[in-house]
């Protein structure tokens, strides 16, 4: 399955801002943020000429890449969600946010996305009692998500669960000493903590 294998916090000054893409390196400061605040490359410190067009471009790769979801895929996920009743820009993120890997991160078994990926991929979770290893899967109202067995003796997975303290989305109830979540409900906007102005990703695939 294709995935970005590029040096990562490049992606976070490309966009100016804290992507969050590296786990705990991401809190520290050998954050690159935090010494090299401007996009990367030979003209990084350029003027840049803002044009309507680049900003709707940003909004779309800033979402890309806070999911770790390639270009194909990203389209097709908005193929879907503009498909969908109601507000294309945040059907898009609901899809975005009930991805598997998402969750397995939102629920604080892993350190990042680009983690918990890891975990579906060597299928260290499972839904509703049945391996997944699919680290795009859509989960459902009343899906519940489990560490197998294994994986929840795994040091980094104990490491995680000793020392995230990240907030759990309302969509989402963890039951921490059983390695254990369950999807309460789809996520609305408003819980949905990612910098992202959905709006603009709507128009640039719309023009
Ligand atoms: Fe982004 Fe984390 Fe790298 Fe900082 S350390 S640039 S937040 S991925």
């Amino acid at each position: 399955m294709a995935r970005y294998t590029g040096p990562v916090c490049r992606l976070c000054r490309r966009e100016r801002m804290k992507l969050f893409l590296k786990g705990s390196k991401c809190d520290t400061m050998k954050c690159p943020i935090e010494s090299r605040p401007y996009p990367p490359g030979q003209h990084g410190r350029g003027r840049i000429r803002e044009s309507e067009y680049m900003l709707q471009l940003r909004e779309k790769q800033k979402a890309r890449r806070i999911y770790g979801v390639l270009e194909k895929q990203f389209r097709n996920t908005y193929a879907k969600a503009s498909a969908q009743p109601g507000i294309a820009g945040e059907n898009l993120l609901r899809l975005l946010e009930l991805r598997l890997d998402n969750a397995v991160f939102r629920a604080g078994f892993a350190s990042s996305r680009n983690q918990a990926r890891q975990f579906v991929r060597h299928g260290h979770i499972d839904i509703n009692g049945k391996r997944v290893t699919i680290p795009s899967y859509g989960l459902r109202k009343g899906d519940t998500i489990t560490l197998r067995t294994k994986a929840q003796s795994m040091i980094v997975v104990r490491h995680n669960i000793d020392t995230i303290d990240r907030s759990v989305p309302q969509w989402l109830e963890v039951t921490a000493s059983e390695l254990k979540a369950i999807v309460r409900d789809l996520p609305i906007r408003e819980q949905i903590d990612i910098p992202v102005r959905e709006q603009l990703i709507v128009e640039l695939y719309s023009k």
